[in-house]
């Protein structure tokens, strides 16, 4: 499985599937289409039924039930584009084969090391097949990793027809980076009772409970005169802006909250004497915590609404998604099976809150409760991501886990 799993996601990580929060299209980038294509090729050849991808470029394929059992329709997930934010152009990844745990040479001209004196979890990876970068590019196995690992999966359960099982729908989606995966995602079509994503991190990981998610946008407008003659007249945007954020709690920030807490986070600041624009994202766990930050944003603008005149200060605020807890709560036993699968493949299962939100996010508000497991790897983003493939391997016994699990609770 191991060498399956590496050959799989060496040839998903070679196209450049990054995507671009500036366009219109759906998907953003035409790579994602190349790998939509490919995923499709491959989804036929090794056997899956019901193989589509629509017109945007969403991938769904079946595996038929083998049992006469009524086992509810699960789903896998996992999301075809990288990050904007670090080059997926020309990935080309170096397989390290028994890591020894020390220093990994990413690339010997621009000297990019990759250091357990900077990143001490790779020490737990010692003696693993470690998958990198060669420090130029990020590596995608966020999400790629969990498209080999489903796909691994699906083909294994092909394979060994003896392991009964019901119906399992996977899907390979567009644009979770940026936001949009399941803006377009048929969840009728897709027909699961409930999915998983597998777009976790380091092995283990489950996760249940994801941010509530606002943007808020503020335009100030401010009157400006020549500063010798300003007296009484010039109004500066600029300072009302300052005047905003200082009324934010200042501890209330990304870089002063972990765990549950929420934040403000001030995303960007521009601004001249006549106008200025602020772009803050409104996070918390709790629903009405999450209402509650953003009424203080309200009474904060009405304020200086009041102070400067009603007409200088516009506020916008736009919820983007919600905390899927509430959604999962409800049908727990997901998470339990997906808890009781790693407990039976003696991984230790580490449950823990999102600081950020995952497709599963969206998807359960939009009537398909989805957690979300590990694919295993680390440093997500950026050059020095790298994957084990030996944890690539439990991650697909994981979903071969949940799938017979499914099956031997069913009546
Ligand atoms: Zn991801």
């Amino acid at each position: 499985m191991k060498q399956e799993l590496i050959e799989r996601f060496i040839r998903y990580a070679k196209v450049n599937t990054q995507s671009d929060p500036n366009s219109h299209t759906c998907p953003s980038t035409s790579g994602q289409w190349e790998l939509a294509r490919m995923l499709v090729e491959e989804l036929k050849s090794i056997g899956m039924e019901d193989v589509t991808v629509d017109e945007n470029g969403y991938v769904m394929a079946t595996l038929p039930a083998n049992t006469d059992k009524n086992v509810p329709v699960i789903g896998f997930l996992a999301h075809m584009d990288t990050a904007p934010e670090f080059t997926g152009a020309n990935v080309n990844p170096q397989i390290i084969e028994q890591y020894d745990g020390g220093d990994i040479v990413l690339n010997k001209e621009q000297g990019i090391i990759l250091s357990p004196n900077d990143f001490p979890e790779l020490a737990h990876y010692k003696g693993h097949t470690l998958i990198t970068t060669d420090g130029t590019t990020l590596l995608g196995a966020d999400d790629k990793a969990g498209i080999a690992e489903i796909m691994t999966a699906m083909n294994y359960l092909i394979q060994h027809p003896e392991i009964k099982h019901g119906k399992v729908r996977v899907a390979f989606t567009p644009d979770e980076e940026i936001g949009r995966g399941p803006h377009k995602f048929d969840v009728a079509k897709f027909g699961a009772q409930f999915a998983y994503t597998v777009d976790g991190g380091p092995l283990g990981e489950l996760e249940y409970e994801s941010f509530n998610a606002a943007e808020a946008k503020i335009t100030i407008k401010g009157k400006n005169v020549h500063p010798g003659t300003a007296k009484g007249k010039m109004i500066n945007s600029i300072k009302i802006a300052m005047e905003f954020q200082q009324q934010l709690p200042a501890h209330e920030a990304p870089e002063h909250t972990e765990g549950y807490e929420g934040f403000y986070h001030l995303l960007s600041f521009q601004g001249s004497v006549e106008e200025t624009k602020l772009h803050y994202i409104i996070r918390d766990f709790d629903r009405e915590q999450f209402e509650a930050r953003k009424a203080k944003m309200k009474e904060i603008a009405a304020s200086l609404a009041q102070k400067y005149g009603n007409d200088r200060i516009t506020l916008e605020i736009n919820d983007q998604y919600y905390n899927m807890r509430e959604k999962i709560e409800p049908v727990r036993h997901i998470v339990d099976i997906a808890h009781e699968a790693m407990t039976n493949l003696s991984i230790e299962p580490k449950v823990k809150p999102i600081r950020g939100g995952t497709d599963g996010s969206q998807l359960s508000y939009m009537g398909l409760p989805t957690p979300n497991l590990f694919a295993g790897g680390e440093n997500f983003h950026g050059r020095y991501e790298y994957i084990s493939a030996d944890n690539m391997v439990k991650a697909a016994e994981v979903i071969v886990e949940i799938i017979k699990l499914f099956e031997q609770k069913a009546s």
